[in-house]
């Protein structure tokens, strides 16, 4: 790894603070701060921050591992609260760390690509979403309702958790749909529960119109009147490289924060 680093920060006060007594400590051991070819983004904030350096940095992820510190509570993509600062970057600093990369999903729509670490979500707030559901090229269901949620293991614990999602315990290589406010009544049917797919699943999004829904991925949305199919799969290729340092254990980490 060279020594060219990025912070991507949650813009605060605190977090700000942070982000200066890293700079200092890592210009003190000879690295230097280049935002277009960092090898390693440290990143300063919550899972959101996690989230939206890793969005930041997408065209460049092969040459790129990301490394958090949480100014609030722990989080899911990070190991160390700002009271951890000194082990934080000691961690670092003498290579203790390891390294871990997750799938991201790679969704495509007739015009356009995105990836998601969490999720991806369609959502219509204006009117009953119709949708058909393939997974693997086979017609699963007919859905209505507010929409639909594909969660990586990774993002079980976020927004698929509050749609009634089963947390996915690391390590484990699979993929989880869950309905938004799905409608079930004697004229309309779908599977009603969440439902986890093997991770090579290839899993579509189709409707005659998705008029007035979003395309949720992560934190960020985009609108999809014109769009007519959402294709889903885990990504063959791209992968988000985690730093970690301290070792904690999966149920560890969900006990602690929920
Ligand atoms: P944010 O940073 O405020 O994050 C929202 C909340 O989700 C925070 O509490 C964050 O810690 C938590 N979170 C994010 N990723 C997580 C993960 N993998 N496991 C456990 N908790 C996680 O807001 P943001 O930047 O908009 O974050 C986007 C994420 O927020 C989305 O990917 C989605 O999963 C989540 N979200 C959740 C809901 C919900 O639960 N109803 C609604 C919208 C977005």
């Amino acid at each position: 790894m060279n020594k060219k680093y990025a912070v991507s920060v949650r813009p605060d006060e605190h977090s700000y603070e942070i982000r200066d007594r890293i700079e200092k400590v890592l210009t003190e051991n000879g690295y230097e701060r280049d935002d277009e070819n960092p090898s390693v983004v440290f990143t300063v904030g919550g899972d959101g921050t996690f989230l939206y350096a890793v969005h930041q940095y997408l065209d460049k992820l092969e040459n790129v591992c990301f490394y958090g510190l949480h100014t609030g509570t722990l989080g899911f993509y990070t190991d160390y609260r700002d009271s951890d600062f000194d082990e934080f970057m000691d961690f670092f600093l003498k290579g203790k760390v390891t390294e871990t990369d997750y799938p991201l999903l790679e969704i495509h729509t007739e015009t356009q690509s995105f990836y998601a670490l969490n999720e991806v979500r369609v959502e219509n707030a204006a009117r009953t979403q119709k949708m058909n559901v393939y997974i693997n090229d086979r017609l699963f269901e007919t859905y209505r309702g507010t929409g639909m949620c594909l969660a990586t293991q990774l993002g079980s614990t976020a927004y698929n958790r509050s749609l009634g999602g089963a947390v996915i315990q690391e390590g484990l290589d699979v993929v989880e749909m869950s309905e938004i406010a799905g409608i079930h009544h004697i004229k309309f049917r779908s599977l009603g529960s969440p439902i986890i797919l093997k991770s090579t699943a290839r899993v579509t999004w189709e409707s005659e119109s998705f008029q007035g829904a979003l395309l949720g991925v992560d934190a960020e949305v985009y609108p999809l009147d014109d769009v007519k199919r959402i294709d889903i799969c885990e990504s063959p290729v791209m992968r988000v490289r985690m730093l970690r340092g301290r070792k904690i254990r999966y149920l560890d980490r969900l006990q602690s924060l929920f």
